[in-house]
């Protein structure tokens, strides 16, 4: 028999990492991707035992892969230890993690907790539910949208299905080739929003809170402790509609832009962008984000789902509130949740509209509204409504619910006001121990608004779980009435 040669391994490949829990199929990935004819595995001296190398190529290009799973969990202490470990191998040296989770078994806290640690730190993350061996387990993916990412890959490990779709996948996530680096599609299933990404005013605005607090009393602010009621109401709320094609968009654009309501001027602040369509409401400015685009989109073809979601994206991107519209006729679907995620991610104002209830039997109702709840449950805190673009009863609440959901988007709460509840939180419900240490949370401040962003000094930012985030964000909300807009919570080492 011939020899193969060993072919040489090349460091300056782009890195893929698999995380994830024993036993939820690192391995077999492994093999899986590496078991081309071009596959090698490293055994070199050198290669740290909880490593494993190999490279996979696919569509004429090439990258490394890292399967970091061989780490001893009982030598560890436990699985969430060994996780971090994992985790933190994956976010020094990988371009891309596939966070392997059981697909058979659905989301596992130690998942969640692997997957903000990753995101957090800014790490392109397909999340990848394997033992989908078939299309008995295909609704398991769904509840997995939760996350709020853009696209989960069923895969089989073991058998090879849904391998396709991944590699596409890691490959648009990885780093541009040099001569690629002309024009490339956005990667998908890439975190771009991470809540990390503090503008420079945001930092500047923690640091004065620092100092502030070192002095002991914060700014001298008085008014009312609620969010502040600032005038918003000459500020232009950008409104996108995205939603599945035939959820009744550009039926609804239809009824926004009646004539009434048109504005034909160009005053400074009003969009001039021709595809953008401003109108007013109530004594309030709007902007229809890409409204030329939505009315094109019915006449010519019906996109893709995935160019769909880009349109979707971009969409987002430029507005402040958007309106998910779906055709509650149909019942919710997963992607409906999937646009729920972008919303989410782009930490905008999401309203739900759910559309064509001149078909939906009145006893139909509370069953959608409950299967909403259900596959929507990571946004609890977007508002929905009714409507018919048909009877065009409940359309133009929509603008009314967008103005109302905006003023909390764009809301400043006061200092004093939120050392307050902080005082008064951090003494009735103190977080847990972290490794057997307390938790020590110093102080809070408010460094954005668009979304609301809240920094939290703590002394282990580690040390934040996220149950107890959660309840933070749900506690801030409650005191200050922020409704329809997602806050934002981060945790911030005390600085010396
Ligand atoms: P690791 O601990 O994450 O590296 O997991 P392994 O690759 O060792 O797999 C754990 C178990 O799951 C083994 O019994 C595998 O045969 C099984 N497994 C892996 N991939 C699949 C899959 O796609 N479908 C099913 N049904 N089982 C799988
Ligand atoms: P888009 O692809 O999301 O822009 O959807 P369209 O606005 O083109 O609507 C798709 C189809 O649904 C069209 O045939 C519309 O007439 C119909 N439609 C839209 N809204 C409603 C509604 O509220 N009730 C009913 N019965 N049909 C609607």
């Amino acid at each position: 028999m011939k020899a193969v040669p060993k072919p040489i391994v090349d460091y300056s490949l782009p890195v893929v990492a698999l995380v994830g829990r024993p036993n939820v199929g690192k391995s077999t990935m492994f093999n899986r991707l590496t078991s081309s004819h071009f596959a090698i595995v490293e055994d070199q001296p050198g290669v740290t035992r909880d490593r494993r190398y190999g490279n996979c190529e696919y569509d004429g290009r090439q990258f490394r892969v890292v399967d970091t799973g061989g780490i001893d969990f009982t030598a560890e202490g436990s699985i969430a230890v060994g996780m971090r470990r994992q985790a933190e191998m994956a976010i020094a040296e990988a371009d891309v993690v596939l966070l392997i989770v059981d697909g058979q078994h659905g989301l596992l806290p130690d998942d969640r907790e692997i997957f903000v640690k990753l995101r957090r730190a800014g790490k392109k993350i397909l999340l990848v539910a394997n033992k989908i061996d078939g299309p008995r387990h295909e609704s398991h993916v769904n509840d997995m949208y939760e996350l709020g990412c853009r696209e989960i890959f069923g895969v089989s490990a073991a058998h090879g299905r849904g391998m396709p779709d991944l590699l596409d996948a890691i490959l648009l996530a990885l780093p541009v080739e040099e001569e690629e680096a002309q024009h490339v599609e956005p990667p998908l299933a890439d975190f771009e929003h991470d809540d990390t990404a503090l503008s420079e005013d945001a930092l500047a605005a923690i640091e004065q809170a620092e100092s502030a607090h070192e002095e002991d009393d914060g700014p001298g602010d008085e008014g009312p402790d609620t969010v502040s009621e600032a005038d918003l109401s000459k500020d232009v709320i950008r409104i996108a509609l995205v939603g599945r094609p035939n959820a009744g968009k550009s039926s609804l654009v239809n009824t926004l832009c009646g004539e009434e309501r048109m504005l034909v001027d160009s005053t400074p602040g009003t969009t001039r962008d021709p595809i953008d369509t401003p109108i007013l409401h109530g004594g309030q400015r709007f902007s229809l984000i890409d409204t030329a685009g939505i009315r094109r989109r019915v006449r010519v073809h019906e996109p893709s789902d995935r160019i769909a979601m880009t349109m979707a994206e971009r969409a987002i991107e430029r507005a402040d509130v958007a309106v998910l519209v779906i055709d509650a006729s149909e019942g919710i679907g997963e992607m409906d949740a999937r646009i729920a995620g972008l919303v989410a991610d782009a930490g905008r104002v999401l309203l739900i509209a759910l559309n064509k209830r001149d078909l939906v039997p009145a006893a139909r109702m509370k069953e959608i509204e409950a299967e909403l709840d259900r596959k929507l449950q990571f946004v609890p805190w977007a508002h929905r409504m009714w409507c018919s673009a048909h009877t065009q009863k409940g359309v133009l609440k929509i603008l009314d619910e967008a103005t109302r959901c905006y003023r909390s988007f764009a809301s400043r709460v006061k200092t004093s006001a939120l050392n307050r509840f902080f005082a008064g939180i951090v003494e009735k419900h103190p977080p847990p121990l972290f490794q057997g240490k307390p938790i020590r949370l110093y102080y809070i401040t408010q460094a954005q608004t668009r979304p609301p962003t809240f920094v939290v000094s703590v002394n282990y930012t580690e040390g934040m779980h996220f149950s107890y985030r959660r309840y933070l964000q749900n506690q801030l909300r409650e005191t200050f009435g922020f409704v329809g807009t997602p806050i934002r919570l981060l945790a911030r080492a005390k600085t010396k």
